[in-house]
């Protein structure tokens, strides 16, 4: 096993200078010490160039198994110090690749200078290394196009850092250097993915999640929080608000026609998302919908929803395929927990043929005769706010509450 001492992150789109650039750094450097709280022993060095983890026997595995998922991350490299002599990079650039030679691969070595003094330019020090390699490793072939192996050797100031790995990190911006939003949180499959890709954007989120009990279970309520947990791996922890949603429901059901229940529904749910955002400090609102999708997500129907709030409201997937917010829901984790079928308050009081055209005058009229105030209220008393961290469990403990359900 090779034993590496540090770990070197290249930042992700740091266009921006100054005192951006700064906070940029001061946050990925928090997001990443969050990951790494039960590492004591790691040092984190942010730098402006470059982040340096200093492993100090930390496991590398379990390490890069969270900084794959740290926003602002564009690559990174398990790397071993190295005194800035040829000695000494010889003699670390062997034992590296001793430890990872099986016979038969081929390598080539790829050198990179940013100390532009150091006595030993890029090509001298590929071929210098190269040798020594040859001269120990005598099977091995060197290979320039699609070598097996590239020893990566990087002389900076302060030393020289020697890898043999470029990972890919998660992309993006350090989430918080973007401001914060609230999220609106269904048990679905987009708003996920939707979560997952405002927090890559570096947007702080807080969910929103409307429930309707007793028409809605726990299950429904848990598979929500259970999600949370696990977007929570890209984020830190996640607030999750539960509004619930009852009795608006069961108002509108009782005293609107039927084409118009889903979209004054709606309506609804993004005055309450606008009010808990305005509460909150947030400065936009996130969903899940794209177009055509479902009869709420027509253009005709977001301009009647839409109507209730000035605030930006804002669409990851909103261009996306169902089989692309599939695929992304799969590989971050979402997917199998998403098509539980722990029906939420929208598909309990989905009406059989909502219009798919709602006029937005009608929408408006309608919900005139509703005591719009007295409901709003009466929902945000009943608010419950739950901090949830990564992969916490909310489905299979065996609390009081769902063993009630059983
Ligand atoms: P999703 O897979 O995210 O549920 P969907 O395609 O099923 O989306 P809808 O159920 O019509 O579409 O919901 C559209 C969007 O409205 C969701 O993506 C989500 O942002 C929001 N939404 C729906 N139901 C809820 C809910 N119970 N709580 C909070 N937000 C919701
Ligand atoms: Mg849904």
């Amino acid at each position: 096993m090779v034993k590496y001492t540090e770990i070197m992150i290249r930042y992700g789109e740091l266009s921006t200078k100054g005192k951006n650039r700064k906070d940029f750094i001061a946050k990925l450097a928090s997001n990443v010490n969050r990951v790494l709280s039960d590492f004591p022993m790691v040092e984190i060095h942010p730098k402006h160039d470059r982040m340096h983890i200093v492993l100090n026997d930390a496991p590398f595995e379990e390490i890069n198994n969270r900084l794959k998922k740290v926003f602002g991350i564009q690559t990174y490299s398990p790397v071993i110090k190295t005194e800035k002599t040829l000695e000494a990079i010889e003699k670390t650039s062997l034992e590296l690749m001793e430890a990872i030679y099986q016979t038969g691969m081929t390598f080539k070595v790829n050198t990179k200078r940013a100390d532009h003094k150091f006595e030993y330019d890029t090509n001298q020090l590929n071929s210098m290394v190269g040798d020594h390699i040859f001269d120990h490793i005598p099977d091995i072939k060197a290979e320039m196009k699609h070598p097996d192996l590239v020893l990566r050797i990087e002389v900076r100031q302060d030393a020289v850092y020697i890898s043999n790995q470029l990972l890919h990190g998660a992309g993006g911006m350090p989430v918080g250097t973007a401001g914060k939003a609230v999220m609106m949180l269904s048990g679905g499959i987009d708003s996920p993915v939707a979560s997952y890709l405002a927090l890559k954007r570096g947007v702080e989120i807080e969910m929103v999640h409307f429930f309707s009990p007793p028409y809605t279970t726990e299950k429904a309520l848990a598979k929500a929080k259970e999600l949370t947990g696990i977007l929570a791996n890209y984020a830190g922890k996640i607030n999750f608000i539960a509004v619930p949603f009852a009795e608006i429901q069961e108002t509108i059901k009782e005293k609107l026609p039927e084409g118009y229940l889903m979209t004054v529904q709606r309506r609804f749910m993004l005055r309450l998302a606008d009010i808990i955002r305005k509460k909150r400090g947030g400065l936009a609102i996130f969903n899940g919908e794209s177009v055509g999708q479902v009869a709420s997500q027509t253009l005709e129907s977001m301009t009647a929803i839409n109507d209730v709030t000035t605030t930006p409201v804002l669409r990851p997937v909103v261009t996306m395929d169902k089989t692309e917010i599939i695929a992304l829901a799969e590989k971050i984790g979402t997917f199998d927990l998403s098509i539980e079928p722990f029906e939420d308050c929208c598909t309990i009081f989905a009406p059989p043929r909502p219009k798919t055209k709602p006029k937005l005058d009608k929408a408006r009229e309608y919900e005139a005769r509703l005591d719009v105030e007295g409901l709003i209220e009466r929902a945000l008393a009943g608010i419950q706010i739950t901090q949830i961290r990564a992969n916490q469990k909310f489905l299979d403990v065996s609390s009081s509450e769902d063993t009630d359900l059983l």
